[in-house]
């Protein structure tokens, strides 16, 4: 990452600024509530082996939106169960949301939450000092493993607490989406590898496939309106080019020819297609679902 660029994980006001305002601007949540609702069933239904009670472990969870849709197809595959979930989550203010929002949510009663306040190498060692022997049925990252050290040691040690029959989930961007061309392009400029990978589920299938794990993936049509982007000075295009290059007020601290580079490419065909005068960005998701190793 070039030096004079701040990443904006390093600000977490307007890195949730920026998360909502992605969220308003594209079908992120929508594309992934449609893969909960029509394909993640048959998912779920084999974990558990029969068990009144099943183990849930969520990271980077944000504020919960999408968990407790999952949380509430895991309950429809498997009435009567009761679930312990945990919830791993650095952000304190997306846990009181996400806190807040099951406390209005009656019908949740059948769920114990245990709220973590850390990242997911803090859950770890956290996990590995208390000698926990405790077994997971489900376990997903939806969006997180840009935000680890070691994305593949993270995928290792969570596999590694799957249940028989567990499964584990993980939703990235694809790396056929204008994401994955981004990162092709300026990795070196954007990516601060300490804090945030430009990973996609391409890099993740590619690790797997290299240790011979077996995983199931999909891919998820998505779709992102970055037209704003494109008008100087405005406000929201500048929210929107903070989240697509993860760097802290990007128009303002990147070099002219960095920016010029980045606008360009954003609106390239591999990146975006244009129509009646808007830039609709190809934010296509990777799902993988691996199973226990056995
Ligand atoms: N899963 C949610 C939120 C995705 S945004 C969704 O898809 O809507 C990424 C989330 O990961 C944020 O809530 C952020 O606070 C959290 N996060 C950042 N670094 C993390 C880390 N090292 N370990 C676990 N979670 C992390």
């Amino acid at each position: 990452m070039a030096s004079s660029l701040t990443s904006l994980v390093n600000d977490d006001s307007r890195y949730q600024k920026s998360f909502q305002l992605f969220l308003e601007r594209s079908s992120e949540h929508q594309c992934m509530q449609d893969f909960i609702h029509n394909k993640l069933p048959d998912i779920l239904a084999s974990i558990g082996n029969g068990k009144s009670h099943l183990n849930v472990i969520g990271v980077g969870s944000g504020a919960g939106e999408i968990d407790l849709e999952m949380l509430s197809e895991l309950r429809q595959k498997h009435p009567g169960v009761t679930v312990d979930n945990e919830v791993v989550e650095p952000s304190s203010q997306q846990l009181h949301n996400y806190r807040v929002s099951v406390s209005q949510k009656k019908e949740l009663d059948y769920i114990t939450f245990t709220w973590n306040k850390m990242t997911a190498s803090e859950f770890e060692a956290h996990w590995k000092e208390k000698k926990m022997t405790k077994k997971a049925d489900f376990i997903h990252m939806i969006q997180m493993l840009y935000y680890v050290k070691d994305p593949a040691a993270t995928i290792s040690f969570f596999q590694s607490l799957l249940d028989k029959n567990g499964k584990l989930l993980i939703i990235l961007v694809s790396g056929e989406s204008g994401w994955g061309k981004l990162w092709r392009t300026y990795r070196h400029q954007l990516c601060n590898p300490d804090i945030s990978q430009c990973v996609t589920t391409e890099d993740i299938k590619n690790i797997l496939d290299s240790k011979g794990v077996r995983y199931q993936n999909y891919e998820l049509p998505s779709q992102m309106d970055i037209t704003e982007c494109f008008t100087e000075g405005d406000e929201k295009g500048e929210l929107l080019l903070d989240f697509l290059t993860e760097v802290l007020n990007f128009s303002k601290t990147a070099s002219p020819e960095l920016k010029a580079g980045v606008l360009e490419l954003l609106r390239h065909p591999e990146c975006s297609v244009e129509s009646n005068g808007k830039v609709i960005f190809n934010n296509n998701l990777g799902v993988i679902v691996m199973e226990q190793l056995t």
